[in-house]
C-alpha cells in the first residue's frame, strides 16, 4: 500500500474532517510507533506504522462500506431536486465519495450497498461478472411451472437482447402470489417487466442478497450498518 499523509489518515481511520485531524496532531495526541508526530503531511504507511489517536491503536479503512435497508419512497441517487434519496438516511460523519452500488427502484426496498469503493461496485454491478441478485416478489395472478420455464428459457422483454436466465422460487400461487426471484443483470425495471410479460403485476418487490451479501434481517426499512470485516471480505 501507497504511503499517505497523517491527517488523511486520521480522517479515513476516524471519520473526521481534515481539520479536526489536524488540530489532533498539532495537540500531540497522535503517534506513530512511540514517535508524536506534529506534522499533519508526515507521510504514513498503513500496512507498516502503527498509529496511535489518544492512546488507542487506529485502524485504516481504504473503504467505506455500508448495508441499508432501503425504504419504499426513497429514490437512489446521491441527489434528487424532487424526491428525498437514500443519501439523505445515511447519518453520521463519513467519508465524501460515498455511492450507491445499484439501483433499487423508488417503490422498491432492501438491500442496498452504499461504498466509495469503485471496483468492488463495478465487479457487482457488470453484466459480465455475473452476481446474482435475490429478490421476494408479490404479485398479482398465479404464478407456476409455465412461468418458471419462461424466466429460466432467458427471456425476452424488448430489449435488443434477451436476458439470462433466471430463476423463480414460488412460495405461494394464488389470486396474488409470492416467490423469490434470482436474477444476474440489472437492467431497467428488469423484475417488473418479467412478470408483465408473463401476466403479472409486481406489487411488493424487495432485495435479500446481492453476490455473498445478504441483507441483515435486524436492519429496519431505513436502517444502515457497517460491513462487517467478513461481509467485506467475502464480497471481494
Ligand atoms: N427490478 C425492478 O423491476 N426494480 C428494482 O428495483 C429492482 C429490480
Amino acid at each position: 500500500m501507497k504511503t499517505l499523509r497523517l491527517d488523511k489518515f486520521l480522517c479515513d481511520a476516524l471519520g473526521c474532517t481534515r481539520s479536526e485531524a489536524r488540530k489532533m496532531i498539532r495537540q500531540g495526541r497522535v503517534l506513530a510507533g512511540d514517535e508524536i508526530i506534529k506534522k499533519p503531511e508526515h507521510k504514513v504507511n498503513p500496512e507498516e506504522d502503527e498509529i496511535t489517536a489518544d492512546g488507542q491503536k487506529l485502524n485504516f479503512r481504504e473503504y467505506e462500506y455500508l448495508m441499508m435497508n432501503k425504504p419504499k419512497g426513497v429514490v437512489t441517487a446521491t441527489k434528487d431536486g424532487r424526491d428525498k434519496t437514500v443519501m439523505d438516511l445515511i447519518t453520521g460523519t463519513h467519508r465524501k465519495g460515498l455511492f450507491p452500488a445499484g439501483r433499487l427502484d423508488k417503490d422498491t426496498e432492501g438491500l442496498l450497498l452504499i461504498t466509495d469503493d469503485g471496483e468492488l461496485a463495478h465487479r457487482l454491478l457488470s453484466p459480465k461478472h455475473h452476481v446474482t441478485k435475490r429478490y421476494s416478489v408479490t404479485v398479482t395472478g398465479e404464478i407456476g411451472r409455465e412461468q418458471q420455464e419462461v424466466f429460466e428459457s432467458g427471456m425476452d422483454i424488448g430489449d435488443d437482447k434477451p436476458l439470462k436466465p433466471a430463476r423463480l422460487v414460488i412460495h405461494r400461487s394464488g389470486e396474488v402470489s409470492e416467490a423469490e426471484v434470482w436474477i444476474t443483470e440489472g437492467r431497467f425495471h428488469q423484475i417488473k417487466r418479467m412478470f408483465e410479460a408473463v401476466g403479472s403485476k409486481v406489487l411488493e418487490l424487495k432485495r435479500l442478497s446481492m453476490g455473498s451479501l445478504v441483507l441483515d434481517p435486524k436492519l429496519l426499512p431505513g436502517q444502515v450498518r457497517e460491513l462487517t470485516e467478513e461481509e467485506i471480505r467475502c464480497l471481494k
